[in-house]
Order: structure tokens, then C-alpha cells, then sequence
């Protein structure tokens, strides 16, 4: 099938003609003609299964007539994150550029002067993020009763974080005679409880089994050889050395880097960045713009490293991303899924590395029976074989090269324990990294970390 018999306009075709697109992906193909339609859509897609124009597409030619009125949106689209919010005005203006529509961003962090200002002029579409939405309709700055259809993406998304009552309550304030196109990675009850309250008789699209992994994506489980409930900080210490000798030895173009906590993101940030690596945070305290810049620089290939919260990086579309890891293993089995599902889009291929240690175990488990499949597990060294390491003569004063890892590696792996030994000369890599400046990156520099900086 193609994209030309969908039913949509020349002008849209155009543009996904221009966008490179050559064959529509499942969902789009399951969505676009029922869209057009005027029939509801619960579909059940992760990111990165071309989601966004299966409903911004057909969107696009239903709002090529008409006009919008002062403050009464046509349309409303809520996301869950401000990033995904932008992503999705940003699709509006890729495949819109043939067609004069007009679009609000309603998000925190930014100005809501400017937004009631765009508002008041009428606009086609209102992409926004629940509270914002609420908190700008409570202060009188919009009526919602023209809005003709709703998208709820990530609705699994939206309950997880809390959002779920600002959602209904939306909804509630919405004209009851209105199209309602619903996405969700996931099906559980609770969402297929609020589907059924928002939908009528919606044409139901599966386009992966829910939470699947894409098989583009070589996942990779690395266990931390730490013992001591006690000592987290000596866990941490270990797990960001594990990660930085994990992207010495890989060819890493650019990587989004999640941890559990905030505290952590900007911990692991400082430390990457101590060891001359170009790293930056995105994480849910920063500005909007502050957000939107990094996001700007990050897909740009300015930044390298982006170390992040699932919050803040929910749902980002990064053209190519090369890695993710999992500083921490998270606490959801499908955060799991979202965050890997970073890399590895639209065709393309990923590697993911997971850091964890033996207190971990439930939450693999609840990840691999989650996704039905095992995450390989691996040991640091060359290769990922399970290898040994030897305590090197004397502290260095450099970072080794990843030749000199290597050789090292291949020394050690005729004796002893390699976890023991991993540690050890992590120790003495950690110790020098704490008493001796970095003075030299050795004789490997990846590309990515001779680039400028310009944050
Ligand atoms: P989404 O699932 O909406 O986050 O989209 C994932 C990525 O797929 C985005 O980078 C889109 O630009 C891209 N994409 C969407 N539709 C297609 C298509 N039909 N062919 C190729 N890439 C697509």
C-alpha cells in the first residue's frame, strides 16, 4: 500500500514526498483512511512506529476546511511531556507546509502571555500538556467546546504520571459530538477503562504486541559486581566507570544516558563531563528553553551525551541515535521499553546497555517478562566476553586507550576472578580519576568528543 491510496490530499502527499517517506508504516496504513473517515482510532503503537503522522496527517486535511474561531480551538492534542508536545507541533509543520493552519503550544515553562495572544487570533490546532491546558482554560484564555477532534497520545504515559484526572476532566469540558483518536503503548485495564469512556465504537489498531522491543535494537545487560547494600555511592562510582569504559569500547555517534533520579543525572553529567566527554542534562527543573536548547543541540550533534530522566525524555524522536543506556535499571518494566525504543527507529539500529547489580534482579525480571525475551548479560572487556582484569603496576596518568583496555584484557584473561579484578582496577582508575587530573584522552578519541561544545 502507498501512501497515495490512503485518501489523503495532494498537499499532504507532497509533503511526506518531501519528508522521504516511501511506504506508509502499519499504523499509519490502520489509521489514515478511518481517521478521514470521521471514526474514532484506539491504537496501540509505541513511539517510533510513525504514530505521530498517522493521526497528524489525516488531521491536516480535515482542518484544510474551515476556519478557527477566537480562543476555540478545532483541535486538541494532549501530550504527556512538553518535549513530546513540541515534537508533534513540529510534524504539523513538516507535513503541514502546504497548507495555511494555524497551532498553539500550550506548555509550562514558557510565556502564557504569548500564548493567550496566539490563542486569541484562533488556531486549528492546541498541542498541549494537561496542567498548562487547564490552568490557561481556568483562567478564562480559551473555550474548548469547538474542538471537533482529540488525540490522547501516550495515554499510558499520561497515567503514570498523574495526569489522568486533569485528562478526564478535559474531557469533560469537551463538546460531546467530536471524533477521539486514542494512543497508548500499552493496554492495561485502567487505560482500556478510559478508552471505553472516551471512544465510540473506535476502529482498534495493534501495531506491535504491547511493550515489544524493536528488533533493531541489540540490547546488552551489564551486572556490577557490588555487594554492599550500604555503600550506594561506591555502587554509583562503579556503575559510572562501568559506563564510561562501555563507551570507550563502542563506537558511540550519540547516546541519550537515563537515570532514575535527577540527582544522579546531574552527578553522572559532571563526571562524564570531568573526564572530557561532551555531555549535557535534560531533565524535568530545567527551563523550557533551556529544554528546547539542549533538545536543539543534542539533534544537531553538538552534544553527545545526554544524560536524562524519563520524564524529560519521553517519547523524543532523535534522528539516529546510535545508544542508550540505563545508568539505572528502571523502576517500570515499560519505561524499559520507552527508553531503549530511543534508538533503533524507523528502520534504522540501536545497541542498549543496561548497568545493573544483584539488588536489580526484580525489576530484570519484570523487564524480561515484560518484553517475553532475555536481555543478553555481558561482562566489560573486549568484545563483551567475560573476561579478567589485572591490577595495572602503577596508577596511570592518563585514561587508558581503548587499545591499551584491550591488550590489558587479553593479558588478564588467563587468571583469577574477573569481576574481582574488574573492580580493582576500576579502583585504581577511580582513585587516580579522583586525585590527578585528566591530562590526555590516550590514543582512541571517539569523533563525537573532539566536536565544539557550545552550551
Ligand atoms: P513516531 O512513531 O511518530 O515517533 O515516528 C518515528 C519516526 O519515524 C519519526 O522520525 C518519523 O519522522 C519517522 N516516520 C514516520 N512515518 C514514516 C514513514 N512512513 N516512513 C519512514 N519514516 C517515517
Amino acid at each position: 500500500m502507498s501512501f497515495a491510496d490512503l485518501g489523503l490530499s495532494e498537499e499532504v502527499l507532497k509533503a511526506v514526498f518531501d519528508a522521504g517517506y516511501s511506504d506508509p508504516t502499519p499504523i499509519q496504513q490502520g489509521a489514515i483512511p478511518h481517521v478521514l473517515m470521521g471514526r474514532d482510532i484506539l491504537g496501540c503503537a509505541q513511539t517510533g512506529t510513525g504514530k505521530t503522522a498517522s493521526f497528524t496527517l489525516p488531521m491536516i486535511d480535515i482542518l484544510a476546511s474551515g476556519r478557527a474561531r477566537s480562543r476555540m480551538p478545532r483541535t486538541l492534542i494532549l501530550e504527556p511531556t512538553r518535549e513530546l508536545a513540541a515534537q508533534v507541533a513540529e510534524n504539523f509543520d513538516t507535513y503541514g507546509k502546504y497548507n495555511k493552519l494555524t497551532k498553539a503550544l500550550i506548555i509550562g515553562g514558557t510565556s502564557m502571555d504569548e500564548q493567550t495572544r496566539v490563542l486569541d487570533k484562533g488556531v486549528d490546532v492546541l498541542i498541549a500538556t494537561p496542567g498548562r491546558l487547564l490552568d490557561l482554560f481556568e483562567r478564562g484564555g480559551m473555550l474548548l467546546n469547538d474542538v471537533k477532534i482529540l488525540v490522547i497520545d501516550e495515554a499510558d504515559r499520561m497515567l503514570d504520571m498523574g495526569f489522568m484526572p486533569d485528562v478526564e476532566k478535559i474531557v469533560s469540558l469537551l463538546n460531546k459530538i467530536r471524533q477521539t483518536l486514542f494512543f497508548s503503548a500499552t493496554m492495561p485495564p485502567e487505560i482500556k477503562r478510559l478508552a471505553d469512556a472516551f471512544l465510540i465504537n473506535p476502529r482498534e489498531i495493534t501495531v506491535a504486541r504491547p511493550a515489544t522491543t524493536s528488533k533493531n535494537i541489540e540490547q546488552h545487560l551489564v551486572m556490577i559486581s557490588h555487594t554492599n547494600k550500604r555503600d550506594i555511592s561506591g555502587l554509583q562510582k562503579a556503575k559510572r566507570e562501568a559506563l564510561r569504559q562501555i563507551i570507550c569500547q563502542e563506537s558511540v555517534k550519540n547516546a541519550l544516558i537515563f537515570c532514575n533520579r535527577k540527582r544522579d543525572v546531574d552527578i553522572v553529567h559532571k563526571s562524564l563531563q570531568k573526564h572530557g566527554y561532551n555531555s549535557a542534562t535534560l531533565h524535568g527543573d530545567m527551563s523550557q528553553p533551556a529544554r528546547m536548547e539542549t533538545m536543539t543541540k543534542f539533534k544537531a550533534d553538538e552534544i553527545a551525551l545526554l544524560v536524562c530522566s524519563d520524564v524529560a525524555a519521553r517519547g523524543l524522536d532523535i534522528d539516529d541515535l546510535s545508544h542508550v543506556f540505563n545508568f539505572d535499571v528502571p523502576m517500570h518494566a515499560e519505561d524499559y521499553v520507552h527508553r531503549i525504543g530511543r534508538t533503533g527507529r524507523a528502520g534504522k539500529t540501536g545497541r542498549s546497555f543496561t548497568l545493573a547489580w544483584r539488588e536489580d534482579e526484580k525489576f530484570l525480571d519484570a523487564i524480561e517478562e515484560i518484553t517475553g525475551e532475555k536481555v543478553r548479560r555481558i561482562e566489560l572487556g573486549n568484545g563483551g566476553q567475560s573476561e579478567t582484569r589485572k591490577k595495572p603496576d602503577k596508577p596511570r596518568k592518563t585514561r587508558p586507550s581503548r587499545d591499551k583496555v584491550a591488550r590489558d584484557t587479553d593479558a588478564r584473561s588467563e587468571n583469577g576472578s574477573a569481576k574481582a579484578e574488574i573492580r580493582s582496577h576500576q579502583h585504581d582508575l577511580d582513585k587516580q580519576d579522583k586525585d590527578e587530573p585528566v591530562i590526555g584522552m590516550g590514543d582512541h578519541v571517539p569523533a563525537f568528543m573532539t566536536r565544539a561544545l557550545k552550551i
